[in-house]
């Protein structure tokens, strides 16, 4: 029998290699030979504090080749074997309302959050048949209401790995925050996510990127200073809301972007104080669970329009591979390092800053 190696979280901070049947490929569905699977800071959080005790094979951010498919899949979706894709982790319904918006990140059939049985990529139970449903494998099943994007000619899998990030970037940063030309942006955080954001802002015409972070980011803020931010702040050493009042000649930013991870309250808080007078906008991950005394009073004076961080759409992701595609910034600064399948455990950790230092962007690659 045929089987697949895939990388298995079995508890919180523990992984297994366990073997899985080759699945049966329906008339409708495909089977996605993995090359690259992004991870990302959700993975840490997930892999320390699992939603759920079930076994589930993580890797959402999957790149990889179409290896089969059923006929009716080539009909529906277009793509046939040999394809480069970049599959996206929701698995929509095609049914509900926010599927006929394209908007089907909301999707009940793919919210872990509200229902239990939702189909997602790396997050779904390894015990749900036909059990590949996470990229830290060799192989991924798709189902016919898979979301697929072709990566574009001169991409390799590698680059076409930050395509979520990309795409985040662009969701949060031009649709969320209304970025555009002659933009003055703060972005919090210089991860994969912040330098993503630092990409995109400078694409579509800011005029002023500061970038902030803590003094373990040093690496990371001079590639921040590579793809293009104006200023980088460490907010360790030094008063940022002071430096971004002098820098704007105390105007103040248009718009604030959270991009940190594990930082608390603190983001937001600055965030309301570095935003101009009057009708600014911040997009919020929502990381704590609590806020005590939240400036609810600052927002409403300040006219602060808050939006939350929720995933990428299909057009994000379109366009975000099409940036990829442009070669217009040294993006291979972020493909920091690659581990092989049975260095998962080492691989996340080192995304959340213990295990190899200096990673940006991890990429797991099945087959190494
Ligand atoms: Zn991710
Ligand atoms: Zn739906």
């Amino acid at each position: 029998m045929e089987t697949v190696l895939a990388a298995v979280r079995v508890a919180s901070s523990k992984t297994e290699i366990r073997e899985f049947p080759m699945p049966e490929i329906p008339r409708d569905g495909a089977l996605l030979k993995m090359e690259v699977a992004g991870i990302c800071g959700t993975d840490v959080r997930l892999y320390r504090e699992p939603p759920s005790s079930a076994p589930v094979i993580m890797g959402h951010e999957n790149i990889g080749y179409i290896a089969r498919t059923g006929s009716e899949f080539t009909r529906r979706q277009g793509f046939k074997e040999g394809d480069l894709v970049f599959l996206e982790h929701y698995v929509s319904c095609g049914q509900c309302e926010w599927c006929h918006l394209g908007q089907y990140r909301h999707c009940e059939n793919t919210d872990w959050r509200y229902n239990p049985n939702a189909i997602r990529y790396g997050y779904t139970s390894a015990e749900v048949a036909p059990h590949l449903w996470g990229g830290f494998a060799q192989y991924v099943y798709v189902p016919w209401n898979a979301v697929i994007h072709r990566v574009p000619k001169g991409v390799t899998p590698e680059l076409a790995g930050l395509a979520t990030p990309m795409s985040n970037g662009i969701e949060w940063s031009l649709f969320d925050g209304g970025v555009s030309y002659d933009s003055t942006v703060l972005i919090q955080g210089p991860g994969q996510q912040g330098l993503s954001q630092t990409v995109v802002c400078k694409q579509a015409g800011a005029s002023l990127v500061i970038v902030t972070g803590t003094s373990r980011d040093g690496a990371r803020m001079e590639v921040a200073k590579a793809l293009g931010a104006d200023y980088v702040i460490d907010v360790e050493k030094e008063d940022p809301l002071a430096h971004i009042k002098e820098i704007t000649g105390g105007r103040g930013v248009d718009v604030v972007l959270d991009c940190t991870a594990g930082a608390g309250t603190f983001p937001i808080l600055l965030g309301v104080e570095a935003l101009k007078r009057r009708g600014g906008t911040m997009v919020v991950q929502g990381e704590v669970a609590e806020f005590p005394n939240f400036p609810i009073g600052r927002i409403t004076a300040k006219a602060i329009t808050i939006k939350s961080a929720r995933g990428h759409s299909f057009k994000a992701c379109e366009l975000a591979l099409q940036q990829l595609a442009s070669k217009r910034f040294p993006l291979e600064k972020l493909t920091t390092h690659r581990f092989g399948l049975k260095d998962v455990d080492l691989a996340i950790r080192s995304v959340g800053g213990q295990g190899v230092p200096g990673v940006v962007h991890a990429s797991l690659m099945p087959w190494e």
